[in-house]
């Protein structure tokens, strides 16, 4: 049998890469060299160069294009660096429709620097396919999805934009970060470009900053490794290691962290003191139906709303298990508030707009017990003064 048989879950674990071909090592070995000797004038080796590519990376890239079902994969310096290097397939004079709650540094890149470089951009609620179509101008080259979105959890009908993005010829990028191919794989639903944070899911550690992009057309896949190796923001070896090794816990990580996810949920949603709370694995999510066509799982992010600045304070001072900081998907649940972390790059107005509340409040779920993760959080709620409480 080929790898291709396995599922997915035996595939992070034995895949092309499980022992190395020389040694019999049961782990990728690192290799540091930046330059490879050519061993006669005419006939050149498979590598040159360290920023061309190394075996080390060079595994990584073919790992995740084989559980992404794509042709070619490319490994990036952060998830930033991916998403950047995939924007410069444009020129000058081009468009791109953007959802609405994209990523804050997406957000930044395209604002702020695509725009110096005359590439146009227009956000649309990427939820309503109707934007979605009134959004697409002659000059639209890129759709740009992010699904589910980040922080309110929105889900995008993947195909349906497919569908817009051939009809106008368009290309489209979707991040995956939130779900990985463990729960969600585009490039099956038609899309061109899967871009990841690695930092997140997919090493799962909290211990490494890297990004990939997977193309299943290989003429794409090209022009994507001409451009990062143009561009030059590769990722290092020893983070390539870090993330093949989160790689193959990723399943477990992600189906135990999304199962809690539901529970909390439940138990949020249910609590005098949390107005909303956002979970695509929720039935009454407008988006459950789509998401349970689309993916297998709702993943372990979530977001809920308190009354506001006040209550988010004391809840974030009140709760003992998760850490307080920027990021997610890692082992140890991490709760962010986005309007100063993952949004800060956002105007206010722009983040109401959105959703993102001064009273709301990120979670992403880690793999500690479900039932003492419930305990901290209701300790830390029920103690929420009278006056932070949801009056309705
Ligand atoms: C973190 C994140 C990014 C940016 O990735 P870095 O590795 O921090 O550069 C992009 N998209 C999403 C959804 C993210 O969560």
């Amino acid at each position: 049998m080929t790898t291709h048989d396995w599922t997915l879950e035996t595939q992070l674990v034995h895949n092309a890469f499980k022992t190395d071909r020389s040694t019999g090592a049961v782990s990728v070995p690192i290799q540091h060299a930046s330059t490879f000797h050519q061993s006669s004038f005419d006939d050149f080796g498979q590598y040159d160069y360290s920023r061309s590519g190394t075996p080390t990376r060079q595994a990584l890239e073919d790992t995740i294009a084989a559980l992404e079902g794509g042709t070619r994969g490319l490994a990036f310096a952060s998830g930033m660096a991916a998403i950047s290097t995939a924007f410069l397939l444009l020129s000058k004079g081009d468009h791109v429709l953007v959802t609405r709650d994209v990523y804050g540094g997406t957000f930044r890149m395209i604002t702020q620097v695509l725009s110096r470089f005359g590439i146009e951009h227009t956000f649309v609620d990427m939820t309503n396919l109707n934007e979605v179509k009134q959004g697409i101008q002659s000059n639209t080259k890129v759709i740009y999805m992010e699904t589910p979105s980040n922080p309110t959890l929105g889900i995008t009908d993947i195909e349906g934009v497919v569908q817009i993005a051939k009809e106008h010829d368009c290309l489209t990028f979707l991040d995956n970060t939130f779900l990985t191919p463990a729960l969600q794989r585009p490039l099956d639903l038609g899309v061109d470009v899967v871009l990841h944070s690695a930092t997140k899911f997919l090493s799962g550690h909290s211990d490494v900053l890297s990004g990939l992009a997977v193309v299943k057309d290989e003429k794409l896949g090209d022009e994507l490794y001409s451009l990062q190796n143009s561009f030059g923001a590769v990722l290092g070896v020893q983070d390539c290691w870090l993330v093949l090794r989160g790689l193959k816990t990723l399943q477990v990580r992600l189906e135990k962290a999304s199962q809690t996810a539901l529970e909390l949920a439940t138990f949020l949603k249910e609590h005098p003191a949390v107005k909303k709370v956002y979970y695509p694995g929720l039935d009454d999510h407008p988006g459950a139906d789509i998401q349970r066509k689309q993916a297998s799982g709702a993943g372990a992010v979530l977001s809920f709303e308190l009354e506001n600045q006040a209550a988010v304070k004391e809840l974030v001072d009140g709760v003992t298990l998760p850490v307080f900081a920027v990021s997610l998907g890692a082992v140890e649940s991490i709760l962010s508030y986005p309007a100063k972390m993952s949004h800060a790059a956002m105007p206010k107005e722009e983040r109401e707009k959105r959703g993102i509340t001064d009273g709301l409040l990120r979670l992403s779920v880690g793999v500690e017990n479900g039932e003492d993760l419930k305990r901290d959080f209701k300790q830390a709620l029920d103690q929420l003064k009278p006056a932070l409480v949801n009056q309705s």
